[in-house]
């Protein structure tokens, strides 16, 4: 005897059956759930879910916090950490702030995380050998920050569009949108133009000649316009202590001081080169966005600098850009505006991706 109970859903009968011979399906599984990591040398920024899921920020093992614990220790608490806190059977994207190669997920060096240390160190296999269960992406903190520009900013018709980070380091990285890849060298690298020898055109910046470099090196961009630099341009200058130029700055600028005015002019044009010669070798560069510490903090006067700098002709073949042209093309972004925690996120997006 048939329960009398009805059935919340009728079984379809031949009479019911829909005409297309659509063929039944098994649900599709749950989609896996996502979760993202930002390493920094200060803090760990994790997240588990989309963009409007909470973000946990705990402080990072690394060698900044942690001075006496040894390195394979720090690289022990950090793997420890992401897989404490990930998902089973996630899909986990990683924004570290270190030079990594693209292609593996090796870590070549990172002073903030792991100090002086320079033996690679490979973190994906570590995390695949400790969680094979989830699938891990890495990138670089510049490459993520990249991919939430171009993701934000970039109109279509963009073909290539680069960020260029201005804070304790220098670094750019360019997507191809056409393409839809960032293309790396053999180690799986792109841009570390920090490192690159520093171009003095400025009047008067012969004065800057033999400054150091956080890489031991001298006399390179970084040595004089990262953040660290700034401090020791100023103090090239005779204008203030190390320690205080950040603070001094963004106020004696807007004092109109002329000692600040000329730190500004003797940081920033370095920049506006290397902005120069990337248009000049690629016309098809047609976004770049701008930020970091050293150009949000600064900001304003930061971003006017850069855009004297290129308004004004050099040669035949750089006649200065003017404000139009400027503004579609240079975007000095605001704190905040660029989140790498969320740009790797969007690496799962970018196929074929980073490639040799
Ligand atoms: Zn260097």
């Amino acid at each position: 005897m048939r329960s009398s109970a009805t059935p919340a859903v009728a079984p379809l009968t031949s009479a019911s059956r829909p005409a297309s011979p659509t063929p039944e399906r098994a649900p599709a599984p749950p989609a896996p759930p996502v979760f993202a990591a930002d390493i920094g040398g200060t803090w760990v920024r994790m997240r588990t879910g989309g963009p409007e899921e909470a973000v946990e920020r705990v402080p990072s093992p690394s060698r900044l916090r942690h001075p006496e614990r040894s390195v394979p220790r720090l690289r022990a608490d950090l793997v420890g950490l992401l897989c404490d806190r990930v998902p089973a059977g996630a899909r986990a994207a990683l924004s570290f702030g270190a030079a990594i190669d693209h292609l593996t997920g090796t870590v070549y060096g990172s002073a903030p995380l792991w100090g002086e240390e320079t033996a690679p160190y490979d973190v994906a296999a570590e995390l695949r050998h400790r969680r094979p269960d989830v699938t891990w992406h890495l990138v670089n903190d510049v490459t993520a920050a990249l991919l939430d520009f171009a993701a934000v900013h970039a109109r279509p018709g963009v073909r290539r569009v680069a960020y260029l980070t201005v804070s304790s380091g220098i670094a750019l990285r360019t997507a191809d949108l056409e393409q839809r890849r960032i293309p790396v060298d053999d180690l799986g690298l792109q841009g570390e133009v920090g490192h690159l020898p520093v171009t003095l055109t400025a009047p008067g910046s012969d004065v800057l000649a033999g400054l150091p470099c956080e890489c031991g090196a001298r006399d390179h961009l970084a040595s004089v316009a990262s953040g660290p630099g700034l401090a020791r341009t100023a103090e090239r200058l005779g204008l203030a202590r190390p320690a205080q130029v950040a603070d001094w700055l963004p106020g004696a600028l807007a004092a109109g001081e002329p000692g600040a005015r000329r730190l500004l002019e003797l940081c920033a044009a370095p920049v506006a080169e290397l902005l120069r010669t990337m248009w000049c070798l690629d016309p098809h560069l047609d976004l770049i966005g701008i930020g970091g510490g050293v150009a949000e903090g600064l900001a304003g006067p930061y971003a006017a600098e850069i855009r004297r700098l290129l308004a004004t002709p050099t040669s035949y073949a750089d006649r200065g850009r003017d404000d139009t042209w400027l503004d579609e093309r240079l975007v000095f972004c605001a704190p905040g505006q660029v989140d790498p925690l969320r740009g790797a996120q969007r690496v799962a997006d970018w196929r074929p991706g980073i490639t040799r």
